[in-house]
């Protein structure tokens, strides 16, 4: 059993913990990081990386699917085949690679990782359990929490044999013939459109009253017509209510009760914050729910010990968890940091894909602006057109008064890289003037970026 001290400990390397790590490390800070599985966390290990991972391999198949039937391009490719195994064993070498690359960084800023699990003792001390049955004992000035989440499990569809969780989705290695998705949020519908790209039939079974209920129906609008084209059957309204033998019970809409035959059920109900084993019992720690309450300095109510990322709740982004990991090491350090950001953009890696920053208009009119919404669509925009992809649109919002740009979002193929123009925008504080005054160069979607400020201040160009 060995005992440590230092300034900063981390407990958890995911993106909020290893990102709090390495900024710790650069600002000379002795910094120790334990991490109970890999570093990366969920998302470099079963979330970001390795789904969008596969849903670039569910594209590219289902291009070379395309071709093989007459097409306008008039490429002729004949019977495509995915081998998913030789798919997966890629996917897990671009997560071995960034894995691997975080690793190396938290080298280079000094830190050192113990692999095992922590468990508080008091504000101040840890106990790690180490995978060989060792544990170590930690004295840290300051502590960081960033433990993360964990799949929420349906008690009558307990994770285990063909019931999988995202994490499961991400390791198949033949896709499945029927696919049951329960859960038409994120994970649902990345997968599912991907599983569905890659040959499943696929069903998803949703609460709400549609899909993606985050986001405005206009926004979901294009996504909910590819699911209509790619043949996916979407149950709004309806409960999955038990599964056995192959088949999963639901209660529509109409409250009649259907079987949906299915090889694999994939559960994707939301996450939850992981604390499991953490000793937070043996803390005083004010809490939101099931999530760590902290404030606009990632300071949970007990001086020394901090909490970043998704065990402090919504929204469970990784660029948000990472955001906090920068600010809390900063706030250590004795900076003047604290939580003033404009927004915190998500985007949802659906077919098209979906992005939004700042407030969508509903939410500025609930938060009391008059405002100015204008949308510019793909169908006008020619770089969409030669990428035979006119579906979709960039939308903004912005205050009516003095014409500050208060939102900006947009669904259509591939525009997921334009988020952070969108976030840029918005925390420079962009007016439409700006927007609208800024040169976007040509052919590209961004065009629409700038014809929706044009269109908002009454002169659209291309429309
Ligand atoms: P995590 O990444 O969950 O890391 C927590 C770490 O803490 C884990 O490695 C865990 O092993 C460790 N740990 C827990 N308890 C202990 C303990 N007691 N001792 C030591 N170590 C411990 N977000 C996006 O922004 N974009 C996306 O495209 C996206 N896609 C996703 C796809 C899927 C399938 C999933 C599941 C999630 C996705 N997310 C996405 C969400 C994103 O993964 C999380 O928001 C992010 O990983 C949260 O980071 P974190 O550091 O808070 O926690
Ligand atoms: P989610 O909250 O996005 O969606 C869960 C969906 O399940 C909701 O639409 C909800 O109405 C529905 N639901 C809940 N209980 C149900 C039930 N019993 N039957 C049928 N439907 C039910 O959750 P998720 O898809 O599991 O993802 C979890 C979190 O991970 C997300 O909230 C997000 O923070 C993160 N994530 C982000 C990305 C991204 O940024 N692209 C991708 C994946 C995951």
């Amino acid at each position: 059993m060995a005992a440590y001290r230092c300034m900063v400990l981390v407990i958890g390397g995911g993106p909020g913990g290893y990102v709090a790590g390495i900024r710790a490390g650069q600002l000379g800070l002795d910094t120790i990081l334990v991490e109970a599985a890999r570093v990366g966390g969920t998302c470099l290990n079963v979330g970001c990386i390795p789904s969008k991972a596969l849903i670039h391999v569910a594209e590219q198949f289902e291009a070379a699917h395309r071709f093989t039937g007459d097409n306008a391009l008039g490429i002729s490719v004949s019977s495509p085949k995915l081998d998913l195994a030789t798919a997966m064993a890629w996917k897990d070498g671009v997560v071995g690679k960034l894995t691997g690359g975080v690793a190396g960084l938290l080298r280079k800023a000094k830190v050192r990782v113990i692999e095992g699990t922590a468990t508080f003792k008091d504000g101040k001390t840890v106990e790690v359990a180490k995978v060989d049955g060792e544990s170590d004992t930690i004295t840290a000035e300051h502590v960081i929490i960033a433990t993360g989440s964990e799949s929420v499990e349906l008690p009558f569809l307990p994770f285990g044999e063909d019931v999988i969780s995202s994490t499961g989705a991400l390791a198949l290695e033949l896709v499945p013939e029927k696919l049951c998705v329960v859960g038409g949020g994120y994970i649902g519908l990345e997968l599912g459109i991907a599983y569905s790209k890659m040959g499943s039939a696929v069903t998803i079974v949703e609460m709400a009253d549609r899909v993606l209920p985050l986001y405005d129906a206009e926004l979901t609008g294009p996504v909910t017509k590819r699911l209509d084209e790619l043949s996916i059957t979407v149950l709004t309204g309806a409960k999955v209510t038990g599964a056995k033998d192959g088949s999963v019970e639901v209660v529509d809409a109409s409250g009649a009760t259907r079987q949906i035959s299915a090889d694999k059920i994939l559960v994707t109900v939301g996450r939850r914050p992981f604390t499991k084993g953490l000793g937070l019992e043996n803390l005083a720690l004010d809490m939101d729910r099931a999530f760590i309450k902290i404030d606009d300095r990632c300071r949970t109510s007990m001086r020394g010990v901090y909490a970043i990322g998704d065990v402090t709740g919504e929204p469970m982004l990784a660029h948000r968890a990472m955001a906090q990991g920068e600010l809390v090491a900063n706030v250590i350090a004795g900076q003047n940091d604290s939580w003033d950001k404009r927004c915190i953009p998500a985007i949802c890696f659906t077919d098209p894909e979906i992005v939004s920053a700042g407030l969508q208009p509903e939410e500025a009119k609930k938060s009391g602006f008059e405002t100015i919404v204008a949308n510019f669509p793909f169908r006008a925009n020619g770089r969409a057109m030669t990428m035979e992809r006119e579906d979709g649109f960039i939308r903004i919002v912005a205050r009516k008064d003095n014409h500050l740009v208060l939102g900006i979002q947009a669904v259509g193929a591939g525009i997921s890289e334009m988020a952070a123009g969108f976030g840029l925008a918005i925390e420079m504080g962009a007016c439409l003037e700006d927007i609208a005054g800024t040169i976007h160069s040509h052919p590209t979607r961004g065009e629409a970026l700038q014809e929706a400020a044009l269109k908002a201040l009454g002169h659209a160009l291309h429309m």
